[in-house]
């Protein structure tokens, strides 16, 4: 193909947000007054020119399908003035200027079945990737998990009851955007991958597959002739890390692969500095369509929490407070060996270096 013929590369980086702002957010960037919850679900922003803009926020699934998405946007529409914005976490946030307009425009939306909150010190929506529909790598569903979850918090995440806010995360493989929540429900593979022999020489790319390993439990390695790879399965941790570059590394099980739940994570704010979350109840079933197990102890630790935790304490600062054992005593959940981190099998370095490998 000659140079001219060539298609040029399309830019598709993340699009000016200005552009699809309300005109009086537009206006009043940077020169916000204070701002005030008026009830669950509804914040007010007032700015140095005395304006004021109300922000309604509602809980969706995440993945929406083309009707949903049409029924939120008529609503904002019809209900609000045509601005709407998706959050971090998944909720859809409505602005409006006129006070008038926040009840009805509440009402359109609840008589269509979303649910209004999640603001202040609710349990916001359980934020979760879905590599189901987009990645190559994942171990579970993350979507279901949400659906059955936030089923159980609706009247959380309709109120003000928790001792702060609540972040909710969960993830469909080990190794990558899995959660940094104050609750995290993250995927655990409990078993060493099954190699497809047959597949290896066809698909992967040996040596990318052998460096993929944290802890070089990988060898290349011949069978039945053919190039393949074998697995030390003293050294392995199975993290799944070589499974994206090598589908026939099989590590997904319908009964191996399990749930963890972590607590305490917390990216740093004005507060603190940034906290890493730690296992709290591992090889929990990944038990769909309503995940049961797993549900009933993130019930259990909020309900400790909500009862235990000082006024505007989150999750891990409280259980700083309290102390681990005292964590354990309270939701009486088993402390196992298993939550001692005490794995001397890295590398001096892990894979630590700068690299990029794909
Ligand atoms: S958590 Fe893992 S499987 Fe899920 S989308 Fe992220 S990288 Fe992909
Ligand atoms: S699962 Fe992780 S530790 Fe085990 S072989 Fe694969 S990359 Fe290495």
């Amino acid at each position: 193909m000659a140079m001219a013929d060539m298609r040029p590369p399309i830019e598709s980086g993340c699009p000016d947000g200005f552009q699809y702002m309300h005109p009086a957010m537009r206006r009043n960037f940077g020169l916000w007054k204070y701002h005030t919850d008026p009830r669950p679900g509804v914040l007010c922003h007032v700015a140095e020119s005395g304006e004021t803009v109300y922000t309604v926020k509602a809980g969706t699934q995440r993945i929406l399908d083309l009707f949903s998405l049409r029924e939120l946007t008529s609503i904002g529409d019809e209900f609000a003035d045509g601005f709407i914005r998706f959050t971090i976490r998944s909720n859809i946030e409505y602005t409006v200027t006129d006070e008038a307009k926040v009840e009805p425009l509440i009402k359109a939306l609840e008589d269509k079945g979303y649910v209004v909150g999640g603001t202040r010190n609710s349990i916001t929506t359980l934020s979760h990737t879905q590599g189901w529909l987009h990645c190559d790598i994942p171990g579970t569903d993350a979507s279901g998990v949400v659906k059955s979850m936030m089923d159980e918090f609706i009247d959380e995440f309709k109120s003000w009851n928790m001792p702060n806010r609540v972040h909710l995360t969960t993830s469909c493989c080990q190794i990558n955007c899995g959660g940094q929540g104050d609750i995290a429900i993250n995927v655990q593979h409990t078993k060493p991958p099954k190699i497809d022999h047959s597949q290896v020489s066809n698909v992967c790319e040996r040596p990318s597959v052998v460096a993929r390993c944290p802890v070089a439990a990988i060898r290349p390695a011949l069978v039945d002739g053919k190039p393949s790879l074998e697995v030390d399965e003293k050294k392995c941790i199975c993290c799944g890390a070589c499974f994206p570059p090598c589908p026939p590394m099989m590590i997904n099980d319908a009964e191996h692969s399990k749930l963890a739940v972590w607590v305490g994570g917390n990216h740093s704010n004005a507060r603190g500095k940034p906290t890493f979350q730690k296992l709290v109840a591992s090889a929990i079933p990944n038990n769909p369509p309503r995940w049961p197990e797993a549900t009933a102890i993130v019930k259990l630790i909020l309900k400790c929490y909500k009862e235990d935790a000082r006024d505007w304490e989150r999750v891990g600062e409280w259980v700083e407070r309290i102390g681990w054992p005292r964590f354990f005593e309270l939701t009486g959940l088993p402390f196992t060996k298993y939550h001692i981190d005490n794995w001397r099998g890295a590398r001096a370095s892990l894979n630590a270096s700068t690299h990029i490998r794909f």
